[in-house]
Formats: C-alpha cells, sequence, structure tokens
C-alpha cells in the first residue's frame, strides 16, 4: 500500500493507483471528462489537474501516480480557475444547443458547465462545423459536439478489440472518425455511445424521443442470448425507447448490437401473437390446439413414411436452459433422432 496526504487528508492506496483514484477513494471529488474508470488514463482533457508539492507546475492526476508521501492539493482558487480555463476553452467551440441536444440531463460537459457557472464566451473564433453523420442504421455522429476526449476510441480499442475511429487530423481540425473519413461500418455495440461524456453520439433509434428526466429506468436481463448481459430498459409511455447497460451489472456496462439496439421487437404491429396455418396459400390465425395438433400429425406421418431421421430440431438461444432440455427431450425421445442442435453453432 501507498500513503499520501491530499487535501491534508492522509490516503491509502493499492501500489499502481493515479492521484485520481486515491482522491476518488476518499471521497475527494476531482472532475473529469476524458477519465473512464474502465479505460486506461488519456490525459487529453486537463480538468483533473491537482498541484503536487515539489513539482514545479499543475499535472493531470490521471496520469500521475500515486506516491508514497506525496502531498497533494485538488481544489485551491488557482486549480478552480484552471479548471474554469479548460471548460471555458472546450466551450468556445462547442454549439452548446443544450435545448435540442440528446445528450442534455446525462452530458458531463453541462452539469460542469453548471457547477462552475459558465454563461459568457471569453475566447469567441473560429468554430468547427461539420455536417452530422449518420449513413448506417444505429449511430448518429456529431462532432461539432465531440470535445476530443477519446473516450470512444478507446473503448471501441480497449474494450470491443475493433479500433473503428480514431483521432484523424491535428490540432484544431481533430476529428473522430473511421480511417480515411469514410461512414462508419463497424460492430454497432453501441459500447461508444454509452462512455461519451457528450451529445456527440446517440443512438439513431431513440434520438429526439424523450428527455431522460422523462423516462423511468427498469433494470432487466437481455434475453437474446444465454450470456444474459443486465440491461437497463429506458421507458416511456409503457414503451421502451433506449436500452442501455448498467455500469456495476455483470457485463461492466457492456453491450452487443442486439442488446442494445434490437428492442424494436417488443411493440412491433408485425408481431407474432397467435399460430397462424397456411390455409389456400394463406397464413390464417389458428388455435393453439389446431396448430400443435397439425405439427404432430405432419411429423409422426414424416417419421412413418420415411424414418426419424429424416427430421431434424434446431433450438434458441433465446429459450431458459430447461426448454432447450425439453426439445432435446423431444427430440430424442418422442420423435427419436439426435439430430438436434441450436442457432448459437450456426
Ligand atoms: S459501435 Fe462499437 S464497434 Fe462501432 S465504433 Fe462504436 S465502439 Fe466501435
Ligand atoms: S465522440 Fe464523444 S466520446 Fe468520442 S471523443 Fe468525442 S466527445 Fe469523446
Ligand atoms: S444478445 Fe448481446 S447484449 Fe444480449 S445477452 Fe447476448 S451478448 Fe449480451
Amino acid at each position: 500500500m501507498i500513503s499520501l496526504t491530499i487535501d491534508g487528508k492522509p490516503v491509502s492506496v493499492q501500489e499502481g493507483s493515479s492521484v485520481l483514484d486515491a482522491a476518488r477513494s476518499a471521497g475527494i471529488p476531482i472532475p473529469t471528462l476524458c477519465h473512464h474508470p474502465k479505460l486506461s488514463a488519456f490525459g487529453g482533457c486537463r480538468l483533473c489537474i491537482v498541484r503536487i508539492e515539489g513539482i514545479p507546475r499543475p499535472v493531470t492526476s490521471c496520469t500521475t501516480p500515486a506516491a508514497e508521501g506525496m502531498v497533494v492539493t485538488t481544489a485551491s482558487p488557482e486549480i478552480t480557475a484552471l479548471r474554469k480555463t479548460v471548460l471555458e476553452l472546450i466551450l468556445s467551440d462547442h454549439p452548446n444547443d443544450c435545448m435540442v441536444c440528446e445528450g442534455a440531463g446525462t452530458c458531463t460537459l453541462q452539469e460542469y458547465a453548471y457547477a462552475f457557472g459558465l454563461r459568457d464566451n471569453p475566447y469567441p473564433g473560429e468554430r468547427r462545423q461539420y455536417e452530422a453523420c449518420d449513413a448506417n442504421p444505429f449511430i448518429e455522429r456529431d462532432m461539432e459536439k465531440c470535445i476530443a476526449c477519446g473516450r470512444c476510441v478507446k473503448v471501441c480499442d480497449e474494450i470491443q478489440g475493433v479500433a473503428a475511429i480514431n483521432f484523424t487530423y491535428r490540432g484544431f481540425k481533430t476529428k473522430i472518425c473511421p480511417a480515411f473519413e469514410r461512414e462508419l461500418d463497424c460492430e454497432f455495440c453501441g459500447q461508444c455511445v454509452q462512455v461519451c461524456p457528450t451529445g456527440a453520439l446517440t443512438g439513431k433509434q431513440w434520438a429526439r424521443t424523450a428527455r431522460t428526466l422523462d423516462v423511468q429506468k427498469v433494470r432487466t436481463v437481455c434475453g437474446y442470448c444465454g450470456v444474459g448481459c443486465e440491461v437497463l430498459l429506458h421507458v416511456q409511455n409503457n414503451r421502451i425507447i433506449r436500452v442501455s447497460a448498467p455500469d456495476d451489472g455483470w457485463n461492466e456496462g457492456w453491450l452487443c448490437v442486439k442488446g442494445r439496439f434490437g428492442y424494436r421487437f417488443v411493440d412491433s404491429p408485425d408481431r407474432l401473437t397467435e399460430p397462424l396455418i397456411r390455409k389456400d396459400g394463406v397464413l390464417q390465425p389458428a388455435s393453439w390446439d389446431e396448430a400443435l395438433q397439425l405439427v404432430a400429425d405432419k411429423l409422426t406421418a414424416i417419421k412413418t413414411q420415411h424414418g426419424p431421421d429424416t427430421i431434424g430440431g434446431l433450438s434458441s438461444a433465446r429459450c431458459t436452459t430447461e426448454e432447450n432440455y425439453l426439445f432435446q427431450k423431444l427430440m430424442r425421445a418422442a420423435i427419436g433422432t439426435n439430430n438436434v442442435d441450436h442457432c448459437a453453432r450456426l
């Protein structure tokens, strides 16, 4: 363990911890935009600066390892003024259209602008202007709202292992995009949307559906596959309008494209709600007794005429373990074949 002093308070942390980790473990708040506890440190936003005795200038606490005997100051008029300037510089090239922004209510930049009481822009000048990019089915990218924190780049590389996006150009022209500024064409897991601290990345499906305050969040389990990721359903008027993942779930806040974006089937008018039997070439509603009898008759006829091994059964990852067990039992014991498989192996 390492012992240091932060704002006059003795703190002990594991070796390898950063000064930011140490402060937060002691309940000392330090604002951050680029930092994410599950991603490697970047030190890009400069908001987490602190003073450390013996170091002539303020340093970023997220990239500075805690060391034995360190004496750290996280809050002082000087530090507050520097953080305020950092925020003003970020906001000087930001659309500030919180009234219509999807991120409003969950945007960390908005939260800090409020906390620091920022109203005016002391740094007027050139602004980046980009068309919104949404030539893909899932993610709307508004790069004018991007603060180049790099969280999306890191999550795509370090968590998803895809590296679909990166910093392009440098300086004022810095922009996050796929190689050669092509359209986004990736796994569409949406982890980048989940970690973006502003409204730069949004799910297209939930854009302009509801304000954060208007939704109720229901914690449950994704029903798409046996992995069983924990999800948060954002519900408004009894409709799911968005899915995210709780950071403290066993899947650590990450989902795949199905879990995050595949929720529209729930209230789709195309959803099957009763059995259909094709009669005279047209699918027509039928009772369960009628449908099950038809299936049993057809399977019995095939088995009698051609033998049980001419029948095969495919089960589903969306069924429970018990249902999958019963299905193989049906195939083996009732029909008499070992031709049974599962969609997860296709
Ligand atoms: S959706 Fe997933 S794969 Fe695509 S850019 Fe975002 S994090 Fe990377
Ligand atoms: S798109 Fe969002 S997460 Fe990515 S760098 Fe910009 S602000 Fe950060
Ligand atoms: S479908 Fe995707 S999000 Fe859902 S449980 Fe499986 S891996 Fe998780």
